[in-house]
């Protein structure tokens, strides 16, 4: 390497080859050797030289080691590692602690490998789950952009909506793809708002709450419907209970409107009417092909209805009357009687600098009226509205307000949805011990 500089030589153009550092050059009896050793000496660090200016701009293309993406693959091993190999034993430990005479529940009472391999599939289910949920968020997101400003929503691939550069399918990827870029576009650098990730959390957990709740449990918190008597997911997913699958992707539907609602009013923007007329448009269809979507029949808890049999109550209730397609008609309209106070009391909590369109409430209420029943319906809005009644006193803007109603909306469906069954029964004992007394 003749003409590589040797920034020493550069800087000082007297430097002898004597004068260099001495570490490389060993005192050497005759001249000639040490003419060598010095030119050896001068190559040594002249590559030295070189090694250092390639190497800086080599270290500055090289991709550096991405620790955010690492820590989420490490934090997701350790949180499957524990729930797989750690947590049956602490099980077994609690259960011998708590109560050492009784015999261990049949899943702990499996030999370590068959638990493990179970507890595995479980973890990537669940895995699947949050992929299809968080995919679903990240759609949304251009849905709840795109849907207000007529846009289409048809969409080929993600772009940055800066410099228009095509997402590549590792970048496309939900949570992975926002931590691998470390929130910002690859192409120029601008940040990728953090809402986008919140929304494919959102979704993924909302995914991940129904799947494991409703589907793997057995459709345990479904009310009148007995749950499966073997749950879990070799006996839910392998051999597939289609009739739960239905409910969990049916109950998915009605949780991504009111995502959608939500994303929509975080960008300043508001939900088009179209929007639930097409919501409701395929609630109703699909709940008038396939009426026993709707678990609840629309004349439950009317008063003077059903307390004809209070004793045989408990009996029925595993064999409840199925909803008809007659019900199902009969439970919208009653939907929209509780709709429309719902949505004027909202609209009136929500009004504060400008009247906000009455239609997006109206809207809701009736999805959750035509989606779960009208007795859901009634119960979700009320006790929303209640919990939203302090919004009223606050001086925000009515599209601020509005999105945190929606997220008490969306919440209390949540919670709702998780004791439908306990509520339902709760409320069939209260009514049967009403009417015991008159027999
Ligand atoms: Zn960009």
């Amino acid at each position: 390497m003749p003409d590589t500089p040797n920034p020493d030589r550069d800087l000082n153009p007297e430097i002898s080859p004597n004068q260099l550092p001495a570490p490389l050059i060993e005192p050497t009896p005759d001249v000639a050797s040490a003419v060598t050793d010095t030119t050896g000496a001068a190559q040594a660090t002249n590559e030295l030289d070189v090694l250092s200016t390639i190497a800086t701009p080599v270290v500055a293309e090289k991709k550096l080691p991405n620790w955010p993406l690492r820590w989420l693959w490490i934090f997701i091993l350790t949180l499957v590692g524990f729930y797989v190999f750690a947590l049956p034993e602490i099980q077994i430990a609690w259960w011998n602690y708590r109560s050492p005479n009784r015999m261990l529940p049949s899943f702990l009472q499996l030999d370590i490998v068959t638990r493990s391999v179970l507890r595995l599939l479980e973890s990537f289910v669940v895995a699947f789950f949050f992929a299809v949920g968080s995919s679903f968020g990240s759609f949304l997101n251009v849905v709840a952009y795109r849907l207000p400003k007529n846009l289409d929503i048809s969409v080929a691939g993600s772009r940055c909506p800066n410099c228009n550069q095509r997402l590549t399918f590792q970048e496309n990827m939900p949570l992975f793809g926002w931590v691998s870029l470390r929130g910002k576009c690859s192409g120029c650098h601008i940040p990728i708002p953090f809402k986008y990730l919140a929304a494919e959390l959102l979704v993924g957990l909302l995914a991940v709450w129904l799947g494991v709740h409703e589907l793997l449990s057995g459709g345990i918190n479904l009310p009148l419907r007995a749950p499966n008597f073997y749950a879990g997911v070799v006996w839910i997913i392998f051999y597939t209970k289609w009739d739960l699958v239905s409910y969990a992707l049916f109950h998915f539907a009605l949780f991504c409107i009111l995502a959608t609602q939500i994303l929509t009013l975080d960008n300043q923007l508001a939900v088009p009417k179209r929007f639930f007329v097409f919501c409701c448009f395929v609630g109703v269809t699909l709940s008038l092909c396939f009426p026993w979507l709707i678990l609840v029949h629309s004349s439950l808890f009317l008063p003077g209805i059903e307390m004809r049999e209070p004793g045989q109550l408990e009996g029925v209730r595993l064999e409840w009357q199925q909803s008809t397609r007659i019900s199902v008609l009969l439970g919208d309209l009653y939907s929209i009687a509780i709709a429309v106070p719902a949505a004027i009391g909202a609209s009136l909590l929500c009004r504060h600098d400008k009247p906000f369109p009455f239609s997006m409430w109206l809207g809701t209420f009736l999805c959750l009226g035509i989606w779960l029943g009208w007795q859901a319906s009634l119960c979700i809005a009320s006790v929303s509205l209640l919990i939203s009644l302090p919004l009223a006193v606050f001086q925000l803007p009515t599209i601020r307000k509005a999105l945190y109603m929606s997220g008490i909306v969306l919440g209390v469906t949540v919670l709702h949805h998780g004791l439908w069954a306990v509520l339902v029964n709760a409320l069939l004992n209260q009514f049967s011990a009403n009417a015991m007394p008159m027999q």
